[in-house]
């Protein structure tokens, strides 16, 4: 396995952003037999028996269209109903949380078309009314806009840039070299993770890293190097990893959001992984990629 290993930024499809106001073009591809349109449910979507349930375009129910793109042949849909839908059967239907396992198995490929879809659904359901007059919003560009009624000011959907960080010490590659990460109050037993948080207005990326680390731990870091990005719609947010180099490794824990955080070396990871007294986050997330990138290899267990 090569690292980086961002699962969900692999296999993108096209998007044809230039498509999405050619109405004529939408209705035709909407009709094709091999078109496939995910429903969803308000935010929610139902897994079929293997990955999605993917569904052909002219059978959907009527609802909000969303061009995804073109993969495989294939354009990719999906169409946003109730949510009342999803309440008459609610075990059926998953939020994108619920569905990390299901995308992390047989389904990968599937990832970055229902990271998409869903990104989309949620920016839809939190975005009623126009920020600016309060009037009601409609879509248009096959989902990507909504515009007011009333004064005619266009929204677009945001991602929000968080940082997502591994911050080492000590000798880089030597036995004693050693990892920070850290735990929420709320996890189960032994869940640790790398340290995360969003982008204040007007600072870098790389000064994110810094005050994040320093607030939630107490350790301070200096060389911060860019490791890669990957869209995590949970509901809006873009992670974007970092490594970084301590230049202190005493831990005051002052933040709530951190119960603890522990230094581990190497041997420590490998063995506590294997105990299950460690666990890590799961395979499409950009924090497991970077402990692994860290580690050197695939460790084993997930949440
Ligand atoms: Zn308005």
């Amino acid at each position: 396995m090569t690292f980086p290993h961002l699962t969900l930024a692999q296999d993108p499809h096209d998007r044809l952003g230039l498509l999405r106001t050619d109405e004529e073009w939408l209705a035709r591809r909407w009709a094709e037999p091999t078109s496939r349109a995910l429903v969803i449910a308000g935010t929610r979507v139902r897994p079929g028996a293997d990955g999605l349930d993917w569904v052909p375009a002219a059978q959907a129910p009527d609802g909000v269209r969303l061009l995804l793109g073109e993969r495989d042949g294939t354009t990719w849909w999906g169409v946003i109903v109730s949510g009342d839908v999803a309440k008459a059967e609610p075990e059926r239907w998953l939020p994108l949380r619920g569905l990390l396992p299901v995308l992390s198995g047989a389904a990968v490929r599937e990832a970055p078309l229902v990271f998409h879809a869903l990104g989309l659904a949620e920016w839809h359901w939190a975005h009623r009314f126009c920020p600016r007059c309060g009037g009601a919003l409609a879509p248009r560009a096959a989902g990507h806009e909504l515009v007011c009624a009333d004064c005619g000011k266009p929204q677009f959907p945001r991602s929000d840039p968080a940082v997502i960080m591994i911050v080492a010490a000590g000798e880089p590659g030597s036995p004693g070299e050693r990892c920070l990460l850290g735990r929420h109050p709320a996890w189960p037993e032994g869940r640790y993770s790398t340290l995360a948080g969003f982008c204040e207005p007007g600072e870098s990326l790389e000064d994110t890293v810094r005050r994040e680390v320093q607030e939630e731990t107490g350790v301070v870091v200096g060389e911060v190097t860019y490791f890669g990005n990957q869209a995590w719609p949970l509901p809006s947010s873009l992670m974007v990893g970092f490594q970084g180099r301590a230049v202190s490794e005493e831990i005051r824990l002052e933040d709530a959001d951190v119960e603890d955080a522990r230094w581990f070396t190497r041997e420590q990871m490998r063995e506590e992984t294997a105990a299950g007294t460690l666990v890590l986050p799961g395979g499409v997330s950009i924090s497991r990629s970077l402990v692994e990138s860290w580690y050197g290899g695939v460790l084993p267990g997930s949440w």
